[in-house]
């Protein structure tokens, strides 16, 4: 099973690629997970990023083409995945439509978390004010907003095309978002 999720920041895309991913028995892989342990542990791909993640732009498709190729080689991924912020920009996706044909593999379903643009700025505002988030300030969260419309909503429309998108509230509670896209995924997949 291999399943894409994507949403806006702040839309709570990393806590529901848990539990969908969890649901359904395959990991979660979560691009930007991985880079933030690469800064956290100052690595050479981790001082490369860093700047680019603190001022909310994106890390060029070869270095995040090439982590993501590295990570769905490895075992546990036999029985699929769940690959969250992961494709960004149309280059990551032709990147995965190659990685995917040499494996002879495809994408079930997309899902797209849905969200209001003022409501996740202020979600987000809160959640650094208290985690103590200095990198997290309003002007770096809207451009965050920006980069994810302009580069991201184009995707959007590809997967769209494609009859893969499935397109879900992601306001309200955990459980019930869950249970909202367990429920659209369902024409693709058993529950
Ligand atoms: P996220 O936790 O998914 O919001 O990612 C945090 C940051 O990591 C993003 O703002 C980007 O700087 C970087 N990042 C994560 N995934 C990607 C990706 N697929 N392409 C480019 N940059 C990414």
């Amino acid at each position: 099973m291999k399943l894409l999720i994507m949403g806006p920041p702040g839309v709570g895309k990393g806590t529901q690629a848990q539990g969908i991913a969890a649901h359904y028995g395959v990991p979660a892989i979560s691009t930007g997970d991985m880079f933030r342990a690469n800064v956290r542990e100052q690595t050479p791909l981790g001082l490369e990023v860093a700047r680019i993640m603190a001022e909310g732009s994106y890390v060029p498709d070869e270095v995040t083409d090439a982590i993501v190729a590295d990570r769905l080689a490895q075992p546990d991924t036999a029985s699929g995945w769940l690959l969250d912020g992961y494709p960004r920009t149309v280059g990551q996706v032709a990147a995965l439509d190659r990685l995917l044909a040499a494996s002879g593999g495809a994408i079930d379903a997309v899902i797209s978390l849905t969200g209001d643009v003022d409501h996740l700025v202020g979600r987000l505002l809160n959640r650094a004010a208290i985690e103590g988030r200095a990198d997290d300030n309003e002007a770096t969260i809207r451009r965050r907003m920006e980069v994810y419309a302009d580069a991201t909503d184009p995707l959007l429309a590809i997967y769209r095309d494609r009859g893969l998108l499935r397109e879900v509230d992601g306001l309200g509670g955990i459980d019930e978002v869950s249970a909202r896209i367990v429920a659209a995924l369902a024409p693709a997949l058993p529950a």
